[in-house]
């Protein structure tokens, strides 16, 4: 049996980030991560000033992007995205690193997977599986940061995440240097298609059915053949903070922006949250508390906007006239890739009508 304060599940950035920051602070805890060469089916694109905030090697990033485009059936908007540029990451190597930090701070980092847990009154004791081994791991609380597919969720909470299926591929035939989003009931129902560059070559996909995935294919006039995946990415919809004992972060806690579905950046802000909170044996509640205070009216405002405007091709429409207006796309990236607030309530959708109104003039 070995003993730590925390066990943290999963070695990606959420697992990895909040394991870094306990050891920083000199709390003992265990990592698992089920395999180090896994490959989280991911765009990799993180906004750059994560680097900065969360203390990670700028050496990781592949790709800088400082172009966006937005495109619906033959219109196309380009915006300029220099002031707040996306960094690309290949996700193997980024989380290993993340991983690499976490134990160079003091971390016991295991290749291991989760198994169960036994809760208790005032400790927890976890089963991992080592090399065909079963280890007891006794702690005072454990960190889900197992992912969309969380084994600890449906353990200690009963239900799985909330989430939409995404079909992506890599393609090698194209070099894209600027992030394009799809938009249109035909091409990505009421989300996005996305055609990105990749840590190799691109990557292109759907947060939809797979036949939108064809759909973009044709539109790109694609011509090689691809290997097609699925996986599955968070609804904002069924947050879980915390159950007896066993803090939620990241995928598992259903921690990813709406409207754009940027999960990394999210995973390792709410991963310092949590270790501050362990670090200073606050109440458990006071996670929830600050992530809401930190997080809460960007991830309502754009899940308002994503039912808003991706509702069908007629509000589409509406976002593509509205985007041509230079002072409300820069508005829209601070919202996304800054610190901007906006509030969506009845004076928002009578300044948007006036806004169309006055290009229709
Ligand atoms: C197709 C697609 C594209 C995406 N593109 C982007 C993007 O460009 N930018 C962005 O910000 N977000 C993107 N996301 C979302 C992003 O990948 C996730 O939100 C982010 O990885 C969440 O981090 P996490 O640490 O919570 O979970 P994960 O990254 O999923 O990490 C969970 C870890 O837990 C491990 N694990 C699982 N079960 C066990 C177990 N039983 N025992 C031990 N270990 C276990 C897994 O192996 C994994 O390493 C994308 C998602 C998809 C599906």
């Amino acid at each position: 049996m070995l003993e730590t304060d925390v066990l943290v599940v999963g070695g990606g950035p959420a697992g990895a980030t909040t394991a870094k920051y306990l050891s920083l602070a000199g709390v003992k805890n265990i990592l698992v991560q089920r395999n180090f060469n896994f490959k989280k089916p991911c765009g990799g694109g993180i906004r750059l000033d994560a680097f900065d905030t969360f203390e990670i090697d700028k050496t990781l990033i592949e790709k800088e992007v400082h172009e966006l485009n937005l495109v619906h059936k033959r219109q196309k908007i380009s915006i300029d995205i220099s002031q707040t540029p996306i960094a690309i990451v290949d996700r193997v190597k980024f989380d290993t690193a993340l991983r690499e930090h976490a134990k160079n701070a003091g971390t016991d980092v295991y290749e291991a997977a989760f198994v169960s847990l036994e809760i208790f009154e005032s400790y927890v004791i976890s089963t991992i599986k080592k090399d065909d081994v079963y280890i007891k791991i006794k702690s005072n609380s454990v960190v889900a940061a197992d992912g969309v597919n969380s084994k600890l969720r449906k353990q200690v909470n009963n239900d799985t995440v909330s989430a939409t299926m995404t079909h992506y591929c890599d393609i090698t035939s194209q070099n894209y240097r600027s992030c394009t989003f799809h938009v249109g009931e035909q091409v990505a129902q009421k989300n996005y298609a996305w055609a990105f560059p990749h840590a190799k070559g691109s990557n292109i996909g759907v947060v939809a059915e797979h036949k939108c995935l064809e759909v973009l294919k044709k539109d790109l006039s694609l011509q090689e053949s691809t290997k097609d995946l699925g996986y599955k990415i968070p609804n904002y919809d069924t947050m879980l903070f915390y159950k007896k004992r066993v803090f939620f972060v990241g995928d598992s806690a259903s921690q990813v922006l709406p409207f754009t579905y940027e999960g990394i950046y999210y995973a390792m802000g709410a991963a310092k949250i949590l270790a501050d909170v362990l670090i200073n044996k606050e109440l458990p509640s006071i996670y929830e508390k600050r992530w809401k205070e930190k997080y809460a009216k960007k991830f309502d405002t754009l899940l308002k906007l994503q039912k808003l405007f991706l509702y069908n091709d007629f509000t589409i429409r509406i976002m593509m006239r509205l985007y041509q207006n230079p002072s409300i796309q820069k508005q829209m990236v601070l919202l996304w890739l800054g610190d901007r607030e906006l509030t969506i309530n009845g004076a928002f959708l009578l300044k948007v009508i006036k806004k169309i109104l006055q290009r229709r003039k």
